[in-house]
């Protein structure tokens, strides 16, 4: 079966009366790794929004599979320092994603638990399951949170720019984490980044913003495309 996870076609997003992002058609397939690249202002955050049906397209159709629809997609926020103190174990913020599933129950199901107990494993945090999350490094909050996000879906995880705030090597950590995920687990990857020099590394497809659709395609087609030599400044 090759169909989208998740299709655009030709839409609009915007606030009040004024569109931000214009005639946006693309495409999610299993296993793609796409990313979203764009200036400051470009209307990447907003496109994202609307993706996650946060916000209501203005134009065109977006078709999503049935099982995103069910459980919602897996979504890594922007950490904000209220998140970053949380008074839990690791254990309960990354069971905690199973809430779009939960209904009103107010317990989690064995099943739940089971969920959660593989995604810690796949994000190699088990050995933190009783872990206060506030006391866990950047890098180690990350994985959590990447595992709560996997509870929703193992589908599609997006991820709205993950590295802000991580140091060198736990970006790297973070970018490896990620691709083992894409490669081996087939998550497919939707994410905003402003740091196109290690992203061209990463994705397959590339998405450049800048209210309307600047280039969509392959990287490779990217780094060689006016659009992203100019982007890319001194890379290649
Ligand atoms: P990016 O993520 O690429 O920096 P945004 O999607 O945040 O871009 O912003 C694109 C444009 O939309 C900007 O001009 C911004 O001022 C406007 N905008 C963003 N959020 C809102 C909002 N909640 N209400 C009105 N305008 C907004």
């Amino acid at each position: 079966m090759n169909q989208p996870l998740l299709k655009c076609e030709h839409v609009d997003f915007g606030y009040e009366n004024y569109d931000v992002v214009k005639d946006v058609s693309m495409e999610i397939m299993p296993g793609d790794y796409l990313c979203i690249v764009g200036e400051n202002g470009s209307g990447k955050s907003t496109l994202m929004k609307g993706l996650l049906g946060l916000l209501k397209p203005t134009g065109g159709t977006i078709t999503v599979i049935d099982e995103l629809k069910k459980s919602g997609i897996g979504y890594l926020p922007q950490q904000t320092p209220a998140q970053k103190d949380f008074p839990a174990t690791v254990e309960e913020v990354v069971i905690s994603g199973c809430l779009g599933k939960r209904g009103n129950r107010p317990f989690y199901t064995q099943a739940e638990k089971r969920i959660a107990a593989v995604n810690m494993e796949k994000l190699g945090v088990s050995g933190l399951a009783k872990s206060c999350y506030r006391d866990l490094s950047g890098g180690q909050k990350q994985r959590t949170l990447i595992a709560r996000a996997l509870c929703a879906t193992d589908k599609l995880l997006i991820l709205d720019e993950p590295i802000t705030g991580l140091d060198p090597s736990t970006t790297q950590d973070f970018y490896h984490v990620i691709r083992s995920l894409n490669r081996r687990e087939h998550v497919a990857v939707l994410m905003v980044s402003h740091d196109v020099q290690n992203i061209v590394t990463q994705a397959n497809k590339i998405l450049h913003l800048q209210q309307t659709v600047q280039f969509y395609g392959p990287v490779d087609e990217y780094r060689n495309s006016a659009c992203g030599k100019k982007f890319l400044g001194g890379v290649d």
